[in-house]
């Protein structure tokens, strides 16, 4: 059975309110849907949400790479062509992750519903039952961060992670007015977004003692892998890896330098499952655990991030929120706000509203 046809959709996910990071904020989310079908008319979704802070890829450039190089290299192949697509992506164009990690998804996807598996059977078998989703909290001012953590708490959040960055002190007085407005219990994660010098990073780490931070994500620059590893070696504290740490040689770099305790591994930036599978286990040779992140995505590459998640021992967190930020998604999440509990139903185990993915289409391609 072989792969007939691609489908490319440019679509715009709107909000519940905007979001505020370190580097940016959003008030909706620009994705790129791909349908993929094959030759007996079974279909797989993938998706790209591009970060250009990130990644430098943006989403008509994103586009333009899936609709013109990567879409037409599976054309006529077999559906299980993950590791060939892998590899004739890597030589048709080098980086350019959220483009490939769509159609890997997409594949994915596919091969498990021809399977009738849910897709983490085909990534290592469940291994956590069910998938506890953090809070995450904008940066904001401390006392609005604190009052939305406390809803949090009540609203039955197991963990809370605030966004934090763009200045030292103030982001001292965030962390322990969230910290005093917490349920005792629930776990509290920074993620300063880069935000920070090494020096800063250990002022605020060492003035945050008090506060029970169970770990700090990305405290400064993605160009900077000395800088992270000076901050996680001169702290007890657990310091989590994110931007700079895209795929497997960026792991093995991690490993080589001890620059960092934990690895945020997002799809969008490892470029798919394919790639994130390996980076879990090299983590797990090197007793370095996991959180699978993610852009502000749709249900389509969140979930594929969730089957990821299940299947691995040392995938410990996540980061699993776009759904819960998207005002109109295209397909239902499993579980509730506070978890994700995947079914086994095969593949990702949703069913795509095809109607709404044209409703909130910008652009369609198709390659056949
Ligand atoms: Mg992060």
């Amino acid at each position: 059975m072989q792969i007939k046809q691609i489908t490319v959709y440019g679509i715009r996910l709107p909000l519940k309110q905007p979001f505020k990071i370190a580097y940016d904020t959003y008030e909706d989310i620009e994705s790129i849907l791909v349908r993929v079908e094959s030759t007996s008319g079974e279909v797989g979704w993938g998706e790209a949400v591009v970060d250009q802070h990130v990644s430098g890829e943006t989403w008509q450039a994103a586009r333009q790479i899936i609709t013109g190089e990567l879409a037409p290299l599976l054309i006529g192949r077999p559906i299980d062509s993950i590791g060939t697509f892998h590899s004739m992506a890597e030589a048709r164009i080098r980086h350019n992750p959220s483009a490939k990690a769509a159609l890997d998804i997409a594949l994915h996807d596919l091969l498990a519903r021809h399977c009738k598996v849910p897709l983490y059977s085909l990534l290592g078998g469940r291994y956590h039952a069910r998938l506890e989703l953090p809070c995450v909290i904008s940066m904001l001012a401390p006392e609005e961060m604190a009052r939305q953590a406390r809803e949090a708490c009540e609203r039955g959040y197991t963990s809370v992670k605030i966004k934090l960055g763009d200045a030292p002190a103030l982001d001292v007085e965030r962390i322990a007015r969230v910290r005093e407005a917490m349920a005792p219990g629930v776990a509290l994660r920074v993620d300063a977004n880069q935000g920070w010098s090494a020096k800063q990073a250990l002022q605020v780490i060492r003035q945050a003692a008090p506060y029970q931070v169970e770990w700090f994500e990305q405290p400064v620059s993605i160009e900077n892998l000395d800088a992270l590893a000076r901050v996680t070696q001169a702290t007890e504290a657990v310091i989590m890896a994110d931007e700079p740490i895209h795929g497997v040689r960026d792991m093995l770099e991690v490993v080589r330098r001890q620059a960092a305790d934990m690895v945020n591994i997002k799809l969008m930036k490892s470029g798919g499952l394919h790639a994130a599978r390996a980076m879990a286990e090299i983590g797990l040779a090197a007793d370095i655990s996991c959180q699978v992140g993610s852009m502000v995505e749709s249900s389509v590459a969140t979930l594929a991030g969730a089957h990821l998640a299940v299947a691995h021992c040392n995938i410990v967190a996540n980061d699993m929120v776009g759904p819960a930020m998207i005002a109109r998604d295209v397909a239902d999440m499993p579980g509730n706000e506070t978890h994700i509990e995947l079914s086994d139903a095969p593949g990702l185990g949703i069913w795509i509203d095809e109607d709404r993915v044209r409703a909130l289409s910008t652009f369609e391609d198709r390659i056949d």
